[in-house]
């Protein structure tokens, strides 16, 4: 028959074959039904030692649900064995195509989670007529097998970041190795606190962690306390996107100020819609951006004292030797301090606080590159917009490592997608 001929190809199994092959009623719904029984002479396999061991008895027939064709969903049926394992005693036997109790088989699993990767959860579910909660089991499954078998070895650059969810004020810490063609979600952790650090340095590993080089993140000097006890012989680095968004934060922080006293006096509101005039980079304004913001330029505003100064900041990352750049550095933060723009005077004692820090980052030149942190921080955050219906700090942790840990899948599959 034509479907088991086109089967074997797909997914062939070792010590069962595919049986009578028929379409009934599952649920309500037509659906494709596939026997499956084991080969001649072929014994169960117990789960704990993956020995062939007796057969004890029999189980009720259970419905595996396999990858669809042609909109009918598809389900191998099989009666398990238990084994009698002198070991381990009476267990059901391995199924190479499911673990545990699960009802779908590994295949499907992967399908889902490939599909769940291009689109969102919700329309996977919908393509697929299956439930959000069927996603995300496959995905977690997905996820937890890449998590046991992925590799750690070769990890010598790290970028700390962290990432504001679920409006309030709640983090999730992320670490990323940031090595050159190696980019990926190594591990998170709810809040920011040392201990969250803490925990990762100690899954980790103490040899692994003797082995990083540069350590990027921000100055949250709960971070910064952890990575010299942990990390001492590797080079701290506040890098440049993590410094950027506090000028970032500052400016903003000005404007929201200064709308608030247009209110407080019946001004018209010369900064509304501008925000993101304001905190992009003058270079990645469109042409019509670019004009509305030289209107604003014009203006005796505090926003804009504020977005010239980052703006001259700049140039702090241009210089090729750490001296030339720490004179920069001093000279830009005593003329900061004598404006009246408190949030950037916030900006210049931090800076100067964290100088030696800072100027690791010319150590570093050349070898490190400057957007590695900000380009994972990027695509993490349009995992989370992607991700509505995430409810739980859990999910949103898997759907993390699912996108941005190149995790490795269960390899023997056929690849349907
Ligand atoms: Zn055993």
């Amino acid at each position: 028959m034509l479907i088991k001929t086109l089967l074997n190809k797909v997914e062939r199994f070792k010590s069962f074959v595919y049986g009578t092959v028929c379409v009934t009623l599952v649920g309500g719904t037509e659906a494709l039904v596939i026997d499956i029984v084991p080969r001649r002479n072929s014994g169960p396999i117990c789960p704990e030692c993956g020995k062939r061991r007796t057969v004890y008895d029999r189980q009720p027939q259970r419905l595996f649900e396999y990858v669809p064709v042609w909109s009918f969903k598809v389900y191998f049926r099989y009666a398990p064995r238990r084994v009698k394992c002198p070991e381990h005693g009476v267990k059901v036997e391995f199924l190479p195509w499911s673990y545990g109790k699960e009802r779908m088989t590994i295949s499907y699993q992967v399908f889902l989670s490939r599909w769940a990767k291009r689109l969102s959860w919700k329309e996977t579910a919908v393509i697929f007529e299956t439930s959000w909660d069927t996603v995300f089991r496959a995905v977690k499954f997905v996820v937890d097998y890449g998590l046991t078998h992925r590799s750690l070895e070769g990890v010598t650059e790290i970028g700390v970041d962290e990432i504001s969810v679920f409006k309030g004020h709640k983090y999730l810490t992320l670490v990323y190795q940031i090595n050159a063609g190696a980019r990926r979600l190594i591990w998170s952790g709810p809040e920011r606190k040392a201990k969250t650090l803490l925990r990762f340095f100690q899954e980790f590993g103490p040899e692994r962690s003797a082995k990083l080089k540069f350590v990027c993140s921000d100055m949250w000097a709960a971070y910064l306390k952890v990575i010299a006890r942990k990390a001492p012989q590797s080079l701290n680095i506040l890098d440049r996107f993590h410094i950027m968004r506090k000028f970032n934060e500052a400016i903003d922080e000005i404007r929201r100020g200064e709308v608030k006293e247009f209110k407080a006096n019946g001004q018209e509101n010369v900064l509304e819609r501008k925000r993101w005039l304001l905190l992009k980079r003058p270079e990645n304004l469109s042409e019509k951006q670019t004009a509305r913001m030289d209107e604003l330029l014009k203006l005796n505003l505090a926003s804009i004292k504020g977005y010239l100064l980052r703006e001259d900041f700049q140039r702090f990352w241009e210089y090729q030797r750490s001296d030339f750049a720490g004179k920069f550095l001093d000279n830009w933060v005593t003329r900061t301090l004598q404006t009246d723009l408190e949030p950037m005077k916030k900006v210049a004692r931090m800076l100067r606080k964290h100088k030696p820090l800072i100027l690791n980052w010319f150590k570093a030149k050349g070898e490190l590159s400057s957007g590695a942190v900000e380009g994972m921080n990027l695509k993490a955050k349009l995992t989370m917009r992607k991700a509505y219906g995430f409810r739980t700090l859990k999910c949103l942790q898997i759907a993390l490592y699912h996108e941005l840990g190149k995790l490795p899948e269960p390899e023997y599959l056929h690849r349907f997608c």
